[in-house]
């Protein structure tokens, strides 16, 4: 079995399979697994919301008090941003709060920051966060109508998995961005992300393809981009999911008309 690290250093190679085509209707978009093609950096990430900081953060820095009464996502962003609650603040040379419309419907949340994350202080834009753009834009949304978070802000060393005291310690920011943001549907992306968020280990069989429920939240949990990119025949499932998604979001709007 090859190892969590292994498969990191795997999935972020040089080429990345991806077999979703955009398409201006969001029932076209097809498959072809044995396509390969080399992305480029992602479009346009300056227009997204977020601060960042090429040096890495002094440890003595930490979080402001009043963090809690935060009225707006910025400011929460500003007084949290140099946490050191966990040990992971130490290592970190940014925060990768999150980033894109304050306002969502829709919030995507992911694991935790990788390399890029940590040096652009922006939430998947490397090689997986290239592929989570392209499935946002399979099903026309954008990343800039999204919000994107982790369940994490900082780097664990060596891209391991997160630990469950730096989950805890993360958690409450997370709360506040959802209180803040008030989506309406979350996407959860893979099993570290929806395990953390209802406090259960599950199967990814038993939460796909499926509705759920995060405090009065609809939720859809789908595989993370990052296992997209080792088991590409897993791509068919994420597809069926971001559609399901896209139609709930329809309903959605519609209701909203009136
Ligand atoms: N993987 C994640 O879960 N989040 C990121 O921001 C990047 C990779």
């Amino acid at each position: 079995m090859v190892s969590y690290l292994e498969f990191q250093k795997e999935n972020f190679g040089e080429q990345l399979p991806v077999d979703i085509k955009e398409s201006d209707s969001n029932t076209e978009v097809t498959f072809s697994p044995e396509q390969i093609v080399s992305l480029k950096p992602a479009d346009d990430l300056s227009k997204i919301t977020s601060t960042v900081k090429s040096e890495k953060q002094s440890p003595t820095e930490g979080i402001s008090p009043d963090w809690r009464s935060s009225d707006k996502l910025s400011v929460l962003e500003g007084k949290i941003k140099n946490c050191m609650e966990c040990s992971l603040g130490a290592g970190r040379k940014n925060f990768v709060f999150g980033s894109g419309n304050p306002n969502a419907d829709i919030l995507i949340i992911g694991e935790a920051p990788g390399a890029d994350e940590d040096e652009q202080g922006l939430p998947f834009v490397g090689r997986a966060g290239q592929l989570l753009t392209k499935i946002i834009e399979s099903v026309n949304l954008s990343r800039e109508e999204v919000f994107i978070a982790n369940i994490i802000k900082c780097r664990p060393p060596n891209n391991r998995r997160p630990l469950k005291d730096e989950i805890d310690s993360c958690e409450p920011y997370l709360k506040k961005q959802i209180d803040l943001i008030k989506p309406a549907f979350i996407l959860s992306l893979g099993l570290t992300s929806v395990d953390s968020l209802l406090k259960k280990t599950h199967k990814m069989a038993e939460v796909r393809g499926k509705l759920m429920d995060y405090h009065g939240i609809q939720m859809i949990v789908t595989y993370h981009p990052a296992a997209l990119l080792r088991n590409p025949q897993w791509k068919k499932f994420v597809w069926e999911d971001v559609k399901y998604l896209r139609r709930l979001y329809d309903d959605y709007l519609k209701s909203k008309k009136g």
